[in-house]
């Protein structure tokens, strides 16, 4: 009878798609019949097994679904080199609550200051967080505006850079956009704006973004919805890899 009852709690797990808890109902339940606990003590104990395994799957496939080119921790950020960062701006950053108020983050600097490190440190943060978390370069921007041009747009993929609830666009300043494709990525801020938050880098500061977008009124709306909530770090100083080259990486070096 009670075999029955076993076979049957088994089925109705595997339907109900609660795969951890079915594989290990068994131990639950001797470890139950060993210790004498409750059946809220078991129901607790299975759920929660449930919980915490679905939780580390979607850590694993939020991670991968965001396309860090690499992994940077905000952790292994050394802000001792870096004193031009403000320390307070990057503090508040860290509590992940500007992505639940839609603002953006804006990250410039030359070269090698550590903007992608940072924008990649957020963005892992935000996953571990429990958010969806998209990273593409400016780069990859065009590339795919130029497949859509060829083929008509993907409609998902635009729909997901839309709508992920952070996206991070690094690297504009690097590579001209023509008109089409600042068009474009005007649009896809301008949907996104207050409505979810994209971190952005640049080497270039905002009066140049004129040139890179190759006009300066499409340029000015887009930084207006870009810029209206937003936080700016503005990290100056020597390439963080030449430092390191040069032996020379550390709190004293200007
Ligand atoms: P940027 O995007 O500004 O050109 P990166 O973030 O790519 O610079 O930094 C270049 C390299 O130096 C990366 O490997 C990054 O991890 C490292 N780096 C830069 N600044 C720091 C820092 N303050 N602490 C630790 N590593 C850093
Ligand atoms: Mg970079």
């Amino acid at each position: 009878m009670s075999e029955l009852l076993l076979h049957r709690v088994r089925r109705q797990l595997e339907t109900l798609k609660l795969t951890t808890a079915r594989e290990r109902l068994d131990e639950h339940l001797q470890r139950a019949a060993q210790r004498e606990l409750s059946h809220l003590d078991v129901l607790d104990s299975l759920l929660g097994d449930e919980l915490a395994l679905r939780a580390e799957r979607g850590l694993v496939t939020r991670t991968k679904l965001a396309h860090f080119p690499t992994l940077k921790s905000l952790d292994t950020f050394d802000i001792d080199a870096q004193p031009s960062l403000d320390r307070k701006a990057l503090t508040e950053l860290r509590n992940m609550a500007f992505i639940e108020r839609a603002e953006n983050v804006v990250l410039l600097g030359p070269p090698g200051v550590g903007k992608t490190h940072l924008a990649i440190g957020l963005g892992l943060r935000a996953v571990q967080a429990g958010y969806r978390t998209y990273f593409v370069t400016a780069q990859d921007l065009l590339d795919l505006i130029r497949i859509a041009q060829l083929d008509g747009i993907p409609g998902h993929k635009q729909r997901h850079l839309v709508n992920v609830p952070l996206l991070i666009i690094d690297e504009i300043g690097y590579v001209q956009f023509d008109r089409p494709a600042a068009t474009w990525l005007f649009q896809l801020i301008e949907r996104r704006y207050e409505r979810h938050s994209t971190i952005v880098t640049s080497n270039k500061s905002f009066a140049d973004w004129s040139d890179i977008l190759g006009d300066t009124t499409m340029a000015g709306a887009l930084l207006d919805r870009l810029l209206h909530h937003s936080h700016v770090l503005n990290l100056k100083g020597e390439s963080y890899r030449l430092r390191k080259r040069k032996g020379g990486a550390s709190a004293s070096t200007p």
